[in-house]
């Protein structure tokens, strides 16, 4: 089973149109992809409430193959807690996406909210995933603190470093034990070298999908089948790993 960790499903960016759900499901097909947790990306800059909404609808028509997350702006403080509880008791999304190079926040400025955030998550067993890999708000150090000061947060490195990071990302797998990384950017000798040393339970993959048409989707399941690791690791990165973050089990 293939899971997508990272992939967006919207219909515009900014004023470029994107992918309709037809045809995210059938790249999805094309890539013999069974699941893809999907986020939003006008969500990032317009009101998250709505782009919740709109997120859920879409997903809605696929519930077994379309897995939505949830946005909050953290830079509104309380009014970001009760959109988070709002969106957990619609009972349809299985995780939260923060993307703070986007929503213009350093984890380290919103700390009280972003603790909160992420205790409640921890509450409810949703994994974070955050955007990673990009100065200044969302290095990957940053990224790896907020693991560290919710250890029972299950935080996701949205891009397992992206390209200029990634021995860190290797690095903080290993040595904090519920930060995991997403390989959706990576080449595959930076994917040998993340699974071989966080080890292949704390590697995801993503490809942020919806971004871009089909080809970054076999693109980034390139990335993994030719990192030379093994058949076994191979399937907990694409889809074992994920089936147990996102309990569907
Ligand atoms: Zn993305």
């Amino acid at each position: 089973m293939i899971i997508d960790f990272h992939a967006h499903l919207d219909d515009r960016w900014f004023d470029q149109p994107l992918m309709s759900r037809e045809q995210f499901i059938a790249a999805m097909d094309r890539c013999g992809v069974d699941a893809a947790c999907v986020f939003t990306l006008m969500g990032f800059f317009e009101d998250s409430r709505r782009h919740n909404d709109l997120l859920a609808g879409r997903a809605a028509a696929l519930p077994e193959r379309l897995i939505p997350f949830i946005t909050v702006d953290p830079k509104l403080g309380e009014a970001s807690i009760d959109e988070l509880r709002r969106c957990i008791a619609l009972g349809v999304f299985r995780g939260i996406k923060l993307h703070p190079w986007l929503q213009a926040f350093a984890p380290s400025m919103l700390k009280k909210t972003i603790v909160r955030i992420a205790e409640i998550a921890a509450e409810k067993d949703l994994p974070i995933l955050f955007h990673d890999g990009t100065p200044p708000y969302a290095t990957t150090f940053q990224i790896g603190a907020v693991a560290r000061w919710v250890p029972a947060a299950k935080i996701v490195l949205g891009h397992a470093g992206l390209a200029d990071y990634t021995l860190a990302a290797a690095q903080l797998a290993r040595d904090i034990p519920n930060l995991y990384a997403c390989v959706c950017g990576p080449r595959p000798a930076d994917i040998a070298h993340i699974v071989a040393t966080a080890g292949a339970e704390k590697v995801l993959f993503g490809s942020d999908l919806g971004l871009s048409d089909w080809m970054i989707l076999a693109d980034r399941l390139d990335a993994v089948r030719y990192a030379g690791i093994s058949d076994e690791q191979t399937r907990m990165v694409l889809g074992g790993n994920a089936r147990r973050l996102l309990r569907l089990l």
